[in-house]
C-alpha cells in the first residue's frame, strides 16, 4: 500500500542510482592530515582545515580554559542575555585582524549570510548575484524577497551590463559574490567588483569562506588581498574553515555591522556560540598573528600538488587557490574514482549535482599545511594507480 513516505523512498534510490547519494564517513578520529575513517587510517583530503587548527594545542587550551570560566552554553540569545565579554571580544580581534571597522559573529557561515542578505535589501530592491555563488547566498538572496539577477561567473563586464539594463527598476541594490568559489578554487575579481560598485554606488559584499586564513597577508582575508580595506562593504567569514572552530563573521562598514543587531534575523532568535567555540576562535587569531608560517606552507603545499597532478595528466580546472579540483565528468566516474582511492588509502570526496553542474563532476582536493611533502606523495601515487586504472590519464 502507498504511504505518505513513498516519494521519499523513490527518490533517495534515483540518488543511488544516479551515483548522487551523498555516502557519509565517519571519523573515528581528531581532525588532521591523517584520519581514522571506518577504522582504517587514511590520508585525509577532504576537509577544511586549512591551517591545521581544527586540533590544534593552542585552541583547544583556549577552548578549556574558557569552559572553565564561562561554562558551556551562552544562556540565551544574545540581545536578550547572551552575548559575553568574550563575544565582543572575538568581535573586536576580528576587526582588528582584519583592519576593518567593526565585526559581528554568528552561528556560522550560512546563518550569517541569511542574516545579512535579508536586512539589506527587500521586495523593492534588486541582487546581482554571480551564478555560482554558494548555497548559503542563494538562499539569503530567496528570503530577502528582493529580486536576484545573476551575472555571468567572475565577469565584471556582464555586471557592468546587466547594471546598466535594470537603471531606475529598483529602490536598493546589492553585488554579492564568493571570495573564493569553493568548488572551482578561483577568485572573485573584486577589485573590478568595487570599481563597480563604486561607480554605480551599490552595496558591495563578499562572502571569503574559504580566503579567510587563507588569502591576504597571512590570512587576513580577500580584502587584504586586494588591499581593499574600507572599501567593501561586507566581507562574510567563516571560522569553520581554516579558523578550525565554528561560527560566521560579518567585517566591514560599521553602520551595516550596527543595522545587523537590530535586524539580522539568526543574530535576534538564535543563540551564539558557545564561550570555548569563542575562545578557540580567538586563539587562532592569535597563532595567525604571531606568524605567516602556517598560512605560508599552505600555499607551498597547493603549489606542490597542483604542480604534480597536472604533470600526472590530471585536469585540475582553473583553481587559483590551495582547493584542487580534480575535473572527472560524470558523475559516477567521480564516485568510482573517489572510492577506489580510499582503498588506496586516500580520503578525498567525490562532488556532483547540485553542488557543481550536471556534467562537472570532480574529485575536489582540500590542501592544508597539516601534510607534509611525504603526505602529499602518498597522496600523489594513490592519484596515479586510480587514475591509470580507470582510464583517466
Ligand atoms: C562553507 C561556506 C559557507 C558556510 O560556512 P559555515 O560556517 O560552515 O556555515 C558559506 N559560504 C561559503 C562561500 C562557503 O564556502
Amino acid at each position: 500500500m502507498a504511504n505518505r513516505f513513498d516519494w521519499i523512498q523513490k527518490e533517495l534510490k534515483n540518488l543511488k542510482k544516479n551515483g548522487l547519494y551523498n555516502n557519509i564517513r565517519t571519523l573515528d578520529s581528531a581532525q588532521g592530515a591523517w584520519l581514522t575513517v571506518d577504522g582504517k587510517n587514511v590520508l585525509n583530503f577532504c576537509s577544511n582545515n586549512y591551517l591545521g587548527l581544527a586540533n590544534n594545542p593552542h585552541l583547544v587550551a583556549a577552548a578549556k580554559k574558557a569552559l572553565d570560566e564561562y561554562g558551556i552554553g551562552p544562556g540565551a540569545v544574545r540581545t536578550i542575555a547572551g552575548t559575553m565579554e568574550i563575544h565582543h571580544e572575538l568581535e573586536r580581534r576580528v576587526a582588528a585582524f582584519k583592519h576593518s571597522e567593526a565585526a559581528i559573529t554568528f552561528q556560522s557561515g550560512f546563518t550569517a549570510n541569511l542574516a545579512t542578505i535579508p536586512a539589506l535589501v527587500g521586495k523593492e530592491d534588486v541582487i546581482f548575484s554571480d551564478e555560482l555563488n554558494h548555497a548559503s547566498i542563494i538562499d539569503g538572496c530567496r528570503l530577502s524577497g528582493a529580486r536576484v539577477i545573476r551575472y555571468n561567473h567572475c565577469d565584471p563586464t556582464h555586471l557592468e551590463l546587466v547594471i546598466k539594463e535594470n537603471e531606475g527598476t529598483y529602490n536598493h541594490a546589492l553585488i554579492v559574490t564568493d571570495g573564493v568559489f569553493s568548488m572551482d578554487g578561483d577568485i572573485a575579481p573584486l577589485d573590478q567588483l568595487y570599481d563597480i560598485a563604486n561607480a554605480y554606488d551599490i552595496l558591495l559584499m563578499v562572502d571569503d569562506a574559504h580566503g579567510e586564513g587563507v588569502l591576504g597577508k597571512g590570512g587576513r582575508g580577500i580584502v587584504d588581498h586586494f588591499n581593499l580595506h574600507g572599501k567593501v562593504d561586507i566581507e562574510v567569514g567563516t571560522f569553520s574553515k581554516a579558523f578550525g572552530v565554528v561560527g560566521g563573521v560579518v567585517s566591514g562598514n560599521a553602520n551595516i555591522v550596527e543595522w545587523l543587531t537590530q535586524r539580522g534575523r539568526p543574530f535576534l532568535f538564535s543563540s551564539a556560540v558557545t564561550p570555548p567555540d569563542v575562545a578557540a576562535c580567538i586563539a587562532a587569531i592569535d597563532v595567525l598573528e604571531e606568524s605567516t608560517e602556517l598560512v605560508d606552507r599552505l600555499w607551498s603545499n597547493g603549489a606542490y600538488f597542483k604542480k604534480e597532478m597536472a604533470a600526472l595528466g590530471f585536469d585540475t580546472g582553473n583553481s587559483q587557490t590551495p582547493i584542487t579540483p580534480i575535473m572527472l565528468g560524470e558523475a559516477q566516474l567521480a564516485q568510482d574514482f573517489s572510492k577506489k582511492l580510499f582503498e588506496q588509502g586516500v580520503f578525498a570526496t567525490s562532488i556532483g549535482y547540485p553542488t557543481v553542474p550536471q556534467g562537472k563532476a570532480r574529485i575536489r582536493v582540500m590542501i592544508s599545511a597539516a601534510h607534509s611533502k611525504d603526505d602529499l606523495d602518498k597522496g600523489l601515487a594513490g592519484f596515479k594507480i586510480v587514475g591509470r586504472e580507470l582510464g583517466v590519464i
